[in-house]
């Protein structure tokens, strides 16, 4: 289904809309046939009494799309659950899943910034963009959305794989994009400052927004240009060179970009 995106509602008589409800950082959503679907209903399914805040996000398929965030101790309707973001991938519908990711963004956006960064006043919704306005100091505060990059090294036939802190799987390099740099700047420093190792011939990959809460993934791919590894051990504990046919057996979830960059060097680089 086409998703147009809008800010302001288009009048249209009646008709269901698609509720995108979260409570905290989980969607409200009911299990039909094995995959987690939202209400779409002509009424907000949550009472006005429940309700913290509610953003238009734009159309699907020609129906509105609301985000709302209810109260913590609303209690979900029977028969639906809330479910985290991340547990969606592979149980929803991409599309859905890509406007709940925008909800999610959007309503976490506007929670924390009822007040003004520059003056302290309260701030108010802008009708004609998704912004919020400080009707004092005249400061407009649009959603935020901070660049990560990440990359996959070759050598030769071979990967350079890692291990987070604190985690079971496997993955390749990332880290936020700082003020001042370009995103090739960003990589090589988060590479040289990761596992002490210099890239060359950066190639553009694609991208993907991640609302955890509000970065979006810019993905690479690279070639190791030299050093030896040389382990941080304060966010990488563990780092290694790994060939299409002996990856370890924990990788990425299959929905997230880093997974696709590891299919890509297995579908290019298996002997
Ligand atoms: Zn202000």
């Amino acid at each position: 289904m086409n998703f147009v995106p809008e800010a302001v509602p288009v009048p249209q008589a009646g008709g269901p809309a698609h509720w995108f409800v979260f409570r905290r950082d989980e969607l409200l959503v009911c299990r039909e046939s094995g995959l987690a679907v939202i209400p779409y209903t002509a009424d907000n399914p949550v009472p006005e009494s429940e309700m913290i805040r509610k953003i238009y996000l734009g159309r699907l398929g020609g129906s509105p799309c609301y985000a709302v965030e209810v109260s913590s101790a609303w209690c979900p309707l029977p028969g639906t659950e809330f479910l985290g973001l991340r547990k969606l991938p592979g149980l929803m519908e991409e599309d859905l899943y890509k406007i709940a990711g925008r909800a999610s963004q959007l309503l976490h956006w506007d929670s924390t910034h009822q007040y003004c960064g520059r003056c302290g006043a309260r701030t108010e919704t802008k009708a004609d963009e998704h912004a919020r306005f400080c009707p004092v100091c005249g400061l407009t505060g649009y959603p935020r959305i901070s660049p990560a990059v990440i990359c996959l090294i070759t050598r030769g036939k071979q990967i350079l794989l890692v291990r987070r802190a604190g985690r079971q799987h496997y993955s390749i390099i990332a880290g936020f994009v700082e003020p001042g740099e370009s995103l090739e700047e960003s990589l090589r420093r988060e590479v040289r400052e990761e596992v002490g190792i210099e890239i060359t011939n950066i190639k553009y990959f694609g991208s993907q927004p991640w609302p955890f809460p509000h970065s979006l993934m810019v993905a690479f791919t690279a070639c190791y240009a030299g050093g030896d590894l040389d382990v941080d051990m304060v966010e990488i504990v563990e780092a290694g060179w790994y060939t299409a046919g002996n990856l370890p057996g924990c990788l990425p979830p299959p929905s997230s970009i880093a997974r696709k960059l590891v299919n890509w060097f297995v579908e290019n680089f298996a002997d």
